[in-house]
């Protein structure tokens, strides 16, 4: 279960105030000294975890919270609309151009689930009616050419390669041929490091001003924590992008990346991936993903 400790420790936290009765102000200080502990043991950016509790606490030691006659469930439902906020508040969807096609194109380091995820938005957007066409740009590694062919296969989706080409020029012809062949949607699937490198995000930079895609979307994996949220500042410093894929959420039971990603870039999570198969992809909702936290 994602963010499972987090979620055991909150709901002590709640349960602690509720079997007070009425709170004083120093009440909600301390429960929210309680709340900051639990955000950090769950990975969570240490300024970010900050800067949450002074907002929940501002809130809610006004006479409002103080004297009404349920204090503690007003302070859940603060924590709840803060928790949302800090997720980014509203989902946020891709961009279409309304010239088709719409260029997607995914970065990540090596292992984030880059691939597998370029796939499975294919399929989710084929379901919706979209003509999607992968393009093979990571270059390097003769397997990462096959896998993609293998997901695309398994997503019932065409995938465009040239072998070892020059990946930007691949992600040109691949563009062209998507326009001679009605596809609407064209998904690149670059290159991944094992580390963030100049020669990396010089591919990266060339391949985005040479197509100059609707979406750049950054895959990281959660379950890395908040080393994902330092890969993302850096490609957003470096590159700039759209949104975040954040995958592995499946198996992320500290939800730190998930809660400080949008808060410390400023970009919104897009899509979560929550297994290894191609359905499971969710668009990412932060009402939903604070309501699941808070249990
Ligand atoms: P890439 O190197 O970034 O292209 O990563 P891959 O797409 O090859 O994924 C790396 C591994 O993570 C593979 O074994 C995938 O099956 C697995 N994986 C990808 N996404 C998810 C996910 O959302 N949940 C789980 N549990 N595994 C995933």
């Amino acid at each position: 279960m994602p963010f499972e400790g987090l979620s055991d420790k909150l709901s002590a936290v709640f349960k602690k105030m509720r079997n007070k009765g009425r709170l004083k102000e120093s009440d909600i200080k301390e429960a929210m000294r309680e709340v900051r502990l639990a955000l950090l043991e769950a990975d969570v950016n240490y300024k970010v975890a900050k800067e949450f509790v002074a907002n929940v606490t501002a809130k809610a030691v006004g006479d409002e919270v103080l004297e009404s006659l349920t204090p503690a469930q007003m302070v859940v439902k603060i924590v709840n609309d803060e928790l949302t906020a800090l997720m980014g508040a509203e989902n946020a969807r891709l961009n279409f151009s309304s010239k088709p096609p719409t260029v997607v194109m995914m970065c990540g380091l090596q292992g984030s689930g880059k691939t597998t995820h370029s796939a499975k938005l294919a399929l989710h957007f084929k379901n919706q009616g979209k003509r999607p066409l992968l393009v093979a740009c990571d270059v390097y590694r003769p397997a990462a050419i096959d896998q993609l062919k293998v997901v695309g296969e398994k997503a019932s989706v065409p995938v465009f390669e040239m072998g070892q080409g020059d990946p930007v020029e691949i992600a040109k012809k691949a563009i062209a041929h998507a326009k001679d062949y009605g596809n609407d949607l064209v998904i690149l699937d670059t290159a991944g490091r094992l580390h963030i490198d100049e020669e990396l995000m010089g591919e990266l930079s060339r391949i985005k001003e040479t197509v100059s895609p609707q979406e750049i979307l950054l895959v990281i994996d959660a379950m890395v924590g908040q080393d994902a949220v330092n890969v993302a500042s850096k490609f957003d410093e470096t590159l700039g992008i759209d949104g975040v894929i954040l995958t592995k959420l499946d198996g992320d039971t500290r939800g730190g990346a998930a809660l400080s990603v949008r808060a410390v870039t400023g970009k919104p999570i897009k899509f979560a991936g929550t297994g290894e198969k191609l359905e499971d992809l969710e668009p990412f909702y932060p009402d939903r993903m604070a309501s699941r936290i808070l249990g």
